[in-house]
C-alpha cells in the first residue's frame, strides 16, 4: 500500500506536467478522457505510419470498448495471460502464450517480468486453464480463424478480456490455413485468400532474424528479397576474385552494368546507390533469386578510396555488412539469418492454387538452368520474356558480341554474327527442351549495343589485346556510340532495322534450335518478340525479315513447324495505336519498366534521387516501378489490350515487366482479361496465388 501511494504520488506530478491540469477526480471525466486519448491516438505518427505501410485507406476512425475492469492482481488465486488458439510461429495446433500471476496484462505484454509458458497454467490453475482451453476451441471454431486472446482470472474466476485474428508467421499462415481445411472448418479458397503474396515471397528467400536488433546505417529500394551477410567488394572483378578465395561478399555498385554480371553471379547480393526497381541490378538479380537493394541515394561511394559512407559511418571493402533485400536496409556486421523453409502445407496450397488458377503465369527466363528452375522448382507455365541480351553475359560469349558491334561493316558484322549464332543456337535449344510442351517468347536483341563494350581504359587496352584491334579505334568506336539518353536513343527494334544481319541471326538460331530440339521429340512453341515497337512500319519491317528465315529454315530442316511473331507493347504510341499493330503482330506482350519509364518520364536507371523521397512523403503512393500505376499507365495497358483484341479477338496478351510479379499489378492484368502474366522464377509462386486470389474476389466472365 505504501508502494502505491508513492507511485499515486508520481503519476499525479506527471499528469499535472504532460497536461497542465490536475488528474480528475471524477470518475465520468477519467473515462471520456481516456476515451479521447484511444481516440486520438488514431492520428498519432505511429498509427499514421502502421496505415502506410500496411497500405490501409479510407477509413475514418477508431473504436472504443468499454469493459468493467478486473483485477488480475488481486492475490495469488488471480492470474492475467496472452495466448494464441495455435502456435503463432510455426503454426502447430496448441495453446500458445504467457502468463503471470497476480499481475496485470500491462506486466505480461510490457516485458517488466518474465511471464510462464502457458502450459504451466494447468498444474497451477487446473480449473481455470480448463476453461481457459475451452473459450479458445470455441472462439476458433465461431471465429474459423486462429485468435489472439486475452485473459484475466479474479480471485478464481476466469474472464475472456479480448479476442481477435492472431498475427502469424509466414510459416505458420501456411500450416495453419491447410491444417484448417483438413479439419473441415474452413474451405480450400478461403485457405487460399488467408496467405497472402508477400508471406509466400518470404518463405521462399532467407530473412534476418527478426529477434536480432538491427541498426540500419541506410535504407535503399528493396528490388528482390532475401537476408544476406558478406564483405563489401566494389568491383565485379574483386567480387569473384575473393569468391575463390572463399570468401563471401557483397557487391557494391553506382549502379550494375551487363558487365559486371560474373560478379553478380558470385556474389551473395548486391547494392547499389542509384537505379530503381526495374533497373539492371534490380531485374538481373531477381531472375538469379539474388537478394539486392537499389536506389540506395544515402550511400555515397568512393570507389578510388575503396569506401562508402553512410550518414557519417565509413564501411570500406573487405568490412562485414548485412543487406536485407526485403526492407531495403543496410546494417554493418553480420546479423543472424533463418534459411529458406521447406513445409509440406505448402506444397499442398500451392496444389490448391494451381486447381483453382484460370489465369497462365509463366517465367521471364534467359538460360536453360533458369528455365529449369521455373518449370521444375515453381511450375511456371512457360517463357513471357527472354531477354537475348542476357545470353551474352558470359565470359567466353562477350567477345564475338563485342566483334559485332566493332565491326567498321556489315560483311565484318556478319564474319561476328556467325560466331554468335551457335552459341545462341546452344542455348536456345537447352531453354526449349526445358521448356518442353510450353510456349517460349524469345526476344530480340534490346538494349543499346554500347552497353556491352568496356568504358575505362584498363579494360578497352585489355579487349584490344584479345581480339587484336587498336585500343584507340576501340575507344573512338566506344566514343561514337556514346548517347545522351540511351533508353531512348539506338536500341530496341531500332538496332536491327538499321542492322538488319542481327535479325537475321537471331531468327535463324531461333528457329534452327526449335528445328532441332523437334526432330528430338521435344514438343516447341517458339514466339518471337520484337522490342520497342512504337510504329506499325517497325513491326511490319522486322516481322517480314523474321518470317523469311524461319520459312528458309523450316524447308532447310525439312521440319514443319508452328511459330509466332509478336511484339513488346512498352511504347505509350504502341499501345495508343494497337488496333493497327494487332493487324500484323500475333501477340502483345506489354513491357511496363519501359512503358512506366516513358509515361511518367522517369528514367528507370535514376530514380534513386527523388522516387523514395516522393514515395516517403506521399506524393506517390507507391514506387511505380513496382506497382503498376493504374491510374496512368494501366489506362494505356488496358487501351493497348482492348484495342488490339477489337482487331483480333483471340490476341494472346501477356505482361513481361517486373510488374507480372507484383501481387497488386497481377490483379490489375487479371481484372483486364491478359492470357497470362511472366516474371521471374521466384516469383512465379508469389504472381500463382495473386491471380488464384483475384479470381477468387471477382471471377471474369
Ligand atoms: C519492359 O520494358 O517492361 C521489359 C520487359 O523490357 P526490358 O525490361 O528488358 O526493357
Ligand atoms: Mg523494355
Amino acid at each position: 500500500a505504501e508502494g502505491l501511494q508513492k507511485v499515486v504520488k508520481r503519476y499525479k506530478v506527471l499528469v499535472k506536467e504532460k497536461t497542465g491540469g490536475e488528474f480528475p477526480d471524477d470518475p465520468r471525466d477519467q473515462l471520456r478522457r481516456s476515451i479521447m486519448a484511444v481516440l486520438s491516438s488514431w492520428n498519432n505518427d505511429r498509427a499514421i505510419k502502421y496505415r502506410r505501410i500496411n497500405r490501409i485507406e479510407g477509413l475514418r476512425g477508431t473504436a472504443v470498448n468499454v469493459q468493467a475492469m478486473v483485477f488480475g492482481n488481486s492475490g495469488s488465486n488471480s492470474s492475467t495471460g496472452v495466448c494464441f488458439t495455435r502456435n503463432c510461429e510455426n503454426g502447430v495446433k496448441e495453446i500458445y502464450g504467457d502468463y503471470l500471476i497476480n499481475a496485470q496484462g500491462e506486466d505480461v505484454v510490457a516485458g517488466i517480468r518474465t511471464p510462464k509458458h502457458i502450459g504451466e497454467l494447468e498444474a497451477e490453475m487446473p480449473k481455470n486453464y480448463k476453461e481457459i482451453a475451452k473459450f479458445l476451441a470455441d472462439l476458433e471454431k465461431h471465429y474459423r480463424d486462429m485468435q489472439d486472446i486475452e485473459f484475466t482470472v479474479e480471485d478464481g474466476k476466469t474472464f475472456i478480456l479480448q479476442t481477435r485474428t492472431g498475427k502469424r508467421t509466414p510459416r505458420a499462415a501456411v500450416v495453419i490455413a491447410v491444417e484448417m481445411v483438413e479439419e473441415g472448418l474452413i474451405t480450400k479458397e478461403e485457405a487460399i485468400k488467408r496467405v497472402s503474396p508477400a508471406q509466400i515471397d518470404i518463405l521462399l528467400h532467407p530473412t534476418f532474424d527478426p529477434k536480432a536488433p538491427r541498426k540500419p546505417i541506410a535504407k535503399g529500394i528493396p528490388a528482390s528479397p532475401g537476408a544476406v551477410v558478406g564483405e563489401v567488394v566494389f568491383s565485379a572483378e574483386d567480387a569473384e576474385k575473393r569468391v575463390q578465395e572463399d570468401a563471401k561478399v557483397i557487391l557494391v555498385r553506382k549502379e550494375t552494368s551487363p558487365e559486371d554480371i560474373g560478379g553478380m553471379n558470385v556474389a551473395e547480393g548486391i547494392l547499389t546507390a542509384v537505379g530503381g526497381k526495374a533497373s539492371h541490378a534490380a531485374l538481373v538479380a531477381r531472375g538469379m533469386g539474388k537478394c539486392c537493394v537499389v536506389g540506395c541515394g544515402e550511400i555515397a561511394i568512393d570507389y578510388a578510396a575503396a569506401q562508402f559512407t553512410a550518414n557519417g559511418t565509413v564501411v570500406k571493402a573487405g568490412d562485414v555488412i548485412s543487406v536485407d533485400g526485403t526492407s531495403g536496409e543496410v546494417m554493418v556486421g553480420a546479423l543472424p539469418t533463418i534459411e529458406e523453409q521447406n513445409i509440406a502445407q505448402y506444397d499442398i496450397l500451392m496444389g490448391w492454387v494451381d486447381e483453382l488458377r484460370t489465369m497462365k503465369v509463366r517465367t521471364n527466363a534467359d538460360t536453360p538452368e533458369d528455365a529449369e528452375i521455373a518449370r521444375k522448382k515453381f511450375g511456371a507455365e512457360g517463357i513471357g520474356l527472354c531477354r537475348t541480351e542476357h545470353m551474352f553475359f558470359g565470359e567466353e560469349k562477350i567477345a564475338p558480341m563485342r566483334e559485332m558491334i566493332l565491326a567498321d561493316d556489315t560483311a565484318a558484322r556478319e564474319v561476328a554474327l556467325a560466331k554468335l549464332l551457335p552459341i545462341q543456337r546452344k542455348d536456345f535449344e537447352g531453354i526449349f527442351t526445358a521448356m518442353n510442351g510450353y510456349p517460349v517468347t524469345v526476344r530480340l536483341l534490346d538494349p543499346p549495343l554500347h552497353e556491352f563494350l568496356p568504358h575505362d581504359e584498363k579494360s578497352q587496352r585489355e579487349l584490344a589485346a584479345e581480339i587484336g584491334m587498336d585500343a584507340k579505334a576501340i575507344a573512338d568506336k566506344v566514343a561514337s556510340l556514346h548517347e545522351m539518353n540511351p533508353m531512348l536513343g539506338h536500341r530496341g527494334c531500332r538496332l536491327g532495322i538499321t542492322y538488319p544481319e542481327i535479325i537475321r541471326m537471331q531468327a535463324r538460331a531461333i528457329m534452327e534450335a526449335a528445328c532441332n530440339v523437334k526432330a528430338k521429340g521435344v514438343d516447341v512453341l517458339p514466339e518471337i518478340m520484337v522490342p520497342l515497337i512504337g510504329t506499325l512500319a517497325e513491326f511490319s519491317i522486322t516481322r517480314a525479315i523474321i518470317v523469311d528465315v524461319c520459312t528458309k529454315v523450316i524447308e532447310e530442316k525439312k521440319q514443319p513447324l508452328d511459330y509466332l511473331v509478336g511484339t513488346m507493347i512498352e511504347i505509350p504510341r504502341a499501345a495508343l495505336i494497337a488496333d493497327q499493330i494487332a493487324k500484323e503482330a500475333q501477340f502483345f506482350s506489354f513491357g511496363t519498366n519501359d512503358m512506366t519509364q516513358m509515361t511518367f518520364g522517369y528514367s528507370r536507371d535514376d530514380i534513386g534521387s527523388f522516387l523514395p523521397h516522393y514515395v516517403a512523403e506521399g506524393i506517390l503512393k507507391v514506387d511505380p516501378f513496382q506497382t503498376l500505376d493504374v491510374d496512368g499507365v494501366g489506362q494505356l495497358v488496358r487501351m493497348g489490350t482492348e484495342r488490339g483484341r477489337g482487331v483480333r479477338s483471340d490476341l494472346k496478351i501477356g505482361i513481361c515487366g517486373e510488374h507480372g510479379g507484383d501481387p497488386d499489378s497481377v490483379k490489375f492484368c487479371y481484372s483486364i482479361g491478359m492470357d497470362y502474366v511472366s516474371c521471374s522464377p521466384y516469383r512465379v509462386p508469389v504472381a500463382k496465388l495473386a491471380v488464384t486470389q483475384a479470381a477468387l474476389e471477382s471471377p471474369r466472365g
